[in-house]
Formats: structure tokens, C-alpha cells, sequence
């Protein structure tokens, strides 16, 4: 099973390219809604956040206050805290979505994060896939897509960092300044490629082995 990890800047294409490879077979695990499931599903984990961020942090009914967390996070400065607190228990899972897909017989495993290269390079993918296309694109997008105000998408990727400096970390750059219909076309493209190469060197497959 080739191993992939996803990433780029907000709006940059990162689950239009998912769902080709989706559409493909590739079994896709999207870390950001893995991570708001198990910040309402992981008793330990709700647990931790409460502790950390006070019981403001879910409603009466164990939703979670978005706003609220947000606000701690950003406002406050504080999101490296409840990242510190989420990232391990969303990398538990991934890895044991992984490992489930390879039982199953998938050929290729998924995971798209924004924050995948954080810590640098994860040893877990075969291959790194970077999305990029140009900010204004990318706030255009977004814009109509989410229905925000562009002031709204410039905090968000004001937040984020700079993908460029991670180019080196990345084994496929997909560059989305054209058409949708291009974007698929090289998503096809890259799949393929990946998926022709096999797993790279074979570390990433070895470490599995190991989980
Ligand atoms: P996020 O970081 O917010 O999760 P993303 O990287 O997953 O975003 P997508 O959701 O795939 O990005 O794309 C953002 C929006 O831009 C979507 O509505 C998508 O349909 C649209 N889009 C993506 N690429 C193009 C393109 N080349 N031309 C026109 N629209 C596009």
C-alpha cells in the first residue's frame, strides 16, 4: 500500500485533489474533520480540554463551543496548547486508519492535514504531496466557497505558515493557478505516478510493519 500524506495553504486544493484520488480508491482521512470528531468522541481528550481550557469549552450537551475554543486558541494565543493536546490522539487514530486500510487491501492510504509538515517531515508517508496556488486565488475561493468575508480568510491564512519554506520537504508539487478541470487532470496524474512508483524506499512500509 503507497502511503501519502496531503498538505497546502487554506483553499489551495487540498480535498478537490483528495476526491479525484478518492474517486481512484484511495482511502482518504481528513485530519481536520478526524480532529473535531474527537474532540466531542475521545472522553480522555474531552476530558484534557476541559481541564486546560475550562468547561465554557463544550455546551450543556457535550457539543463543542467552536467559538469559545477559537477565540482561547487565536485570540489568546493559545492554540499551540490544543494543538499539543488533539495532535497525538488524531496521529493515534491515522495510524490505526492506516493500518486498517492495509489489512483491507487498499492500494493507496490518505491523510490530508494543513499542519502535516509542522514537525517536519512524517515518516509514516511514502510521499509528500504539497498544493499551492496563488493568495488571491486562494481568497477567492475560499471566499465563495465558506460564504466568509475575505477579511475573515486573511486571518485564517495569516495564521498559517509559509508552504514555500517547506518545498523541500515535498516529493509533488500540484500548483491550482488554472482551471478546476486541470486540477483533476494532475491529481489523475500524480496518483498514477505514485501509485507506479510503488512505496518509495520502503522505510515508511517497514515502520508500518512495526505499528
Ligand atoms: P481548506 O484548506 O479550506 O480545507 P482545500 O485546500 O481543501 O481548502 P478545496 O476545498 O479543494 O481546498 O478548494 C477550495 C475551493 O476552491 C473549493 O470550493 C473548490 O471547488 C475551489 N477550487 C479549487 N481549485 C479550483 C480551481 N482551479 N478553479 C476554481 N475553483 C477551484
Amino acid at each position: 500500500m503507497v502511503t501519502v500524506g496531503i498538505t497546502g495553504g487554506i483553499g489551495s486544493g487540498k480535498s478537490t485533489v483528495c476526491a479525484e484520488w478518492d474517486k481512484l480508491g484511495a482511502v482518504i482521512v481528513y485530519a481536520d474533520d478526524l480532529a473535531k470528531e474527537l474532540m466531542v468522541g475521545d472522553q480522555e481528550l474531552v476530558e484534557e480540554i476541559r481541564s486546560a481550557f475550562g468547561s465554557e469549552s463544550y455546551f450543556a450537551d457535550g457539543a463543542l463551543n467552536r467559538e469559545f475554543l477559537a477565540s482561547e486558541a487565536f485570540a489568546r494565543g493559545r492554540a499551540d496548547e490544543l494543538n499539543k493536546l488533539v495532535h497525538p490522539v488524531v496521529s493515534k487514530r491515522v495510524r490505526d486508519r492506516m493500518s486498517r486500510a492495509e489489512k483491507e487491501g487498499a492500494d493507496m492510504f490518505v491523510e490530508e492535514a494543513a499542519l502535516l509538515l509542522d514537525k517536519g517531515r512524517p515518516d509514516i508517508f511514502d510521499y509528500i504531496v504539497l498544493v499551492t496556488a496563488g493568495k488571491s486565488l486562494r481568497l477567492d475561493r475560499v471566499s465563495e466557497r465558506d460564504g466568509a468575508p475575505a477579511e475573515d480568510v486573511m486571518a485564517r491564512m495569516k495564521r498559517q505558515r509559509c508552504f514555500d519554506e517547506l518545498l523541500h520537504l515535498c516529493d509533488f508539487v500540484i500548483s491550482n493557478d488554472s482551471s478546476l478541470a486541470e486540477l483533476r487532470r494532475e491529481a489523475v496524474e500524480v496518483y498514477h505516478q505514485m501509485k507506479g512508483k510503488g512505496p518509495e524506499s520502503g522505510a515508511a512500509s517497514q515502520e508500518r510493519a512495526e505499528l
